[in-house]
């Protein structure tokens, strides 16, 4: 019997692997892997990373990235989320996402998370600034309006009253138009007699329990069609959708935080013809010709209560 790395007469103790014999010297200091990161022989199993190996311990140790979900080590391939965090791909059939800031909800990512009545999960970073109340709507609702106002979009705070409500209700006020993206909706009701307006109601209702960010956002949005449906003839589904989304995009880029940013980054990417293409053509033309001008570019001199006898109600969302 001889070695198959020297060649030479094998003595009495020698290694067998694979069908092939070694001196012990030889094996040791020529045919058996070593690992790249301690410079000592593997024995039995190990890992092949990036085309070196390693103990599974040195692996462990000092290569592998660990779960940011479970801890371990992670092996091939994982999850990236938004927020930088790794994950074990098998995580996301264990836990739910947050419907506000797509994290997992789980103890080491969010410290947990609640799940509404109404079937939304929302993890505990977003649920410490949800709203709930009513002095939480009228705090935000005065915020929005002061600051559309800056951008001389001006909602006289008469007449609106803004409601939370669930799923379910918001899918019944809104009907045939309700998608499961949607987070609030705004009705118009104008009285009119002979042409002339007696009465005008805007109802804007959106979804209880959102982050305050995500809710600000939401209202920026209604309260743009509000303004578009007073102050604007009558305009394509795409460009009113597309400016109230841009008007929430400003309110987001001023707010600025790392949930604003979250949002955005939706905003952008967003493949709705309707929503997605509509609030890139606005932003476009917003870049171009600034806000002053966008809005004029839209306005028309004849609200539609000046325009149709008899009873006005829309629903948009
Ligand atoms: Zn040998
Ligand atoms: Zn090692
Ligand atoms: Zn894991
Ligand atoms: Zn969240
Ligand atoms: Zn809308």
């Amino acid at each position: 019997m001889k070695c198959d790395y020297c060649k030479k007469q094998l003595k009495e103790s020698y290694i067998k692997l694979e069908g092939k014999l070694y001196h012990k010297e030889c094996y040791e200091s020529n045919v058996a892997p070593v690992c790249h990161q301690c410079g000592k022989i593997i024995n039995g199993h190990y890992i092949i990373a990036t085309d070196k190996k390693y103990h599974k311990s040195c692996y462990n140790r000092y290569i592998a990235d660990s779960c940011d979900v479970c801890g371990q080590p992670i092996y091939g391939e994982y999850l990236l989320n938004y927020w930088g965090h790794k994950y074990h791909s098998q995580h996301k059939n264990e836990f739910p996402l947050c419907r506000y800031c797509g994290r997992l909800i789980c103890d080491r990512l969010t410290q947990g998370g609640v799940k509404y009545s109404d079937g939304r999960s929302i993890c505990s970073l977003c649920y410490t600034t949800s709203i709930n109340d009513r002095n939480q709507i009228n705090s935000a609702l005065k915020e929005i309006i002061d600051e559309l106002q800056t951008h001389r979009i001006t909602i006289d705070y008469k007449n609106i009253t803004t409601e939370l409500v669930s799923v379910n209700e918001l899918a019944r006020i809104m009907g045939s138009s309700y998608n499961n993206y949607a987070q609030g909706t705004m009705r118009l009701t104008e009285q009119l007699e002979n042409g002339v307006m007696k009465s005008r109601y805007i109802n804007i209702y959106i979804l209880f329990g959102m982050p305050r960010v995500r809710f600000l956002s939401v209202l920026a949005h209604e309260l743009t069609h509000v303004w578009i449906k007073l102050n604007c003839d009558k305009l394509p589904l795409k460009v009113e959708e597309g400016t109230a989304n841009l008007i929430s995009y400003l309110i987001l880029k001023r707010i600025g935080n790392s949930e604003a940013e979250y949002i955005i980054k939706s905003l952008m990417s967003d493949d709705d013809p309707v929503y997605g293409d509509g609030f890139r053509k606005a932003k476009e033309r917003f870049d171009r010709m600034g806000l002053n001008n966008y809005l004029s570019y839209l306005e028309h001199k004849k609200p539609i209560s000046k325009r149709i006898a008899g009873l006005v109600e829309g629903i948009f969302s």
